[in-house]
């Protein structure tokens, strides 16, 4: 029912992790790839696509920094 906030059109974006259980975009400094949490690398959760890795099985984690 929620519907979504909508954009207002901006060029640069800046950017956004591809999954909510990314901590990081891919490629970005201080960051990795990791299993993820959530499904434990299977990418399967409740018998759907894990909604935190996309059913990737694997989320970028920031790693170092603080
Ligand atoms: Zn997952």
């Amino acid at each position: 029912m929620a519907a979504a906030p909508q954009d207002s059109g901006a060029g640069a974006a800046p950017p956004t992790p591809a999954h909510p259980g990314d901590e990081a975009p891919a490629g970005a400094p201080g960051s990795g790839e990791s299993v993820c949490r959530r499904c434990g690398g299977s990418g399967r959760d409740q018998g759907q696509a894990c909604p935190d890795c996309g059913g990737t099985g694997k989320v970028i984690e920031g790693i170092g920094g603080g």
